[in-house]
């Protein structure tokens, strides 16, 4: 535990956020940079505020290394709004390949049902989604409009750790909880979208980086404004109110990950975070990871003793010594610890020792 006695907070979102972060958002909170305001009291339109959502923009773009034809955007309604505005904006000839691996693939498919001809090019629903399915010769509609995928199943914990062969099709991917925590590259997805909850800042902020020739005059006149990227894009996020306070975090969040070193330097540190937790769980008599080894995720891990009762009494006992949050996804039980980038690897240690202590005590 820290000078706070904070504890370390193993939920899948919201989730953890770098101290550092949350130390400067306290000391900005009354009076930030002398402008006599808190970022929560002023005017969108203000020269103050706007530095704020560019620079969020510049860090986010020299972070990922977005290029110039692809537009950023600051947007609300939830990773749960993306599963409709992707295909409201995006279908043309009315069709579109989804892979479903997860429950946030499989909602977001269904909800592109409302709108197309949706293909299931792929799933892993046959064992539960605990793999990525092979995905390098899918049998892809010559005339799909895109090819989407859930990039790392929060849920479940496996990501794709080989982007499928979309057959020349534009790709869009969810990346809600592995966004940032790996360098992207970008040009190989017309779209991809993310909830900051999961790795980047608080809920009620959806990053989306899409191509700009996906951007449409032409949508059904039924389409709300609200729902058009062009709009937005055209807008520069500031069409209406945007989630001021949030895209202000994520600011802080961007620049934090520049002072670590950018996304190469996450990459090497959220794997010896991940390698300490498998490494034990592959040798632990009584815990065990429920994930094909080459599907597993960096950021959740879940994981059985194998006795529901057991596992109870496991989140209560760590919940006590403060590690919170250990309790899987309500649809598939046991535990599951999301360790995004702002989990310390001092807190990845402390949840193996405590592991290790219940191992001895139950096995
Ligand atoms: C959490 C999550 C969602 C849902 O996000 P909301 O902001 O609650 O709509 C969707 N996709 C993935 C991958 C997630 O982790």
């Amino acid at each position: 535990m820290d000078k706070y006695n904070r504890v370390y907070n193993f939920s899948a979102g919201p989730a953890v956020l770098p101290v550092e972060v949350l130390e400067t958002a306290r000391d900005e909170m009354l009076n930030y940079k002398n402008s006599g305001l808190s970022v929560m009291e002023m005017s969108h339109r203000s020269k103050i505020y706007d530095d704020i959502i560019k620079t969020a923009e510049k860090d986010l773009r020299e972070l990922v290394g977005i290029p110039d034809n692809y537009k950023v955007l600051f947007l609300q309604g939830g990773a749960h709004l993306q599963f409709s505005m992707v295909p409201i904006n995006l279908l043309k000839n009315g069709i579109a390949d989804y892979i479903v691996t997860g429950q946030w693939a499989k909602k977001a498919y269904n909800e592109a049902k409302k709108y197309g001809k949706i293909n299931k090019a792929a799933t892993s629903e046959d064992k539960n989604f605990s793999y990525i399915p092979d995905c390098s010769n899918l049998d892809i509609d010559p005339q799909a409009d895109y090819v989407y995928i859930c990039e790392n199943n929060t849920i479940y914990g496996t990501k794709f750790h080989t982007l499928p062969n979309a057959k020349g099709k534009t790709l869009v991917s969810d990346m809600s909880s592995c966004f940032l925590s790996e360098p992207i590259d970008i040009t190989k997805y017309g779209l991809v979208f993310a909830g900051v909850q999961k790795n980047v800042g608080p809920a009620g902020v959806q990053v989306v980086i899409i191509k700009e020739d996906l951007l449409r005059d032409d949508l059904p006149h039924w389409c709300p404004t609200m729902l058009s990227y062009k709009i937005h894009a055209d807008n520069n996020s500031l069409y209406n109110t945007p989630p001021a306070y949030g895209i202000y975090i994520c600011s802080l969040v961007f620049d934090w990950l520049k002072k670590q070193g950018g996304l190469k330097k996450m990459k090497e540190i959220n794997e010896k975070k991940a390698k300490i937790l498998y490494d034990y769980l592959d040798n632990s008599k009584l815990f065990k990871g429920t994930v094909e080894k080459n599907s597993r995720s960096m950021m959740n891990v879940p994981f059985i003793t194998g006795s529901d009762e057991l596992d109870k009494k496991f989140i209560e006992e760590a919940k006590n010594q403060g590690l919170i949050q250990l309790k899987g996804h309500r649809t598939v039980s046991g535990m599951r610890a999301s360790i995004y980038n702002a989990m310390p690897i001092e807190g990845v240690v402390a949840l193996v020792e405590f592991m290790e202590k219940f191992e001895q005590e139950n096995l």
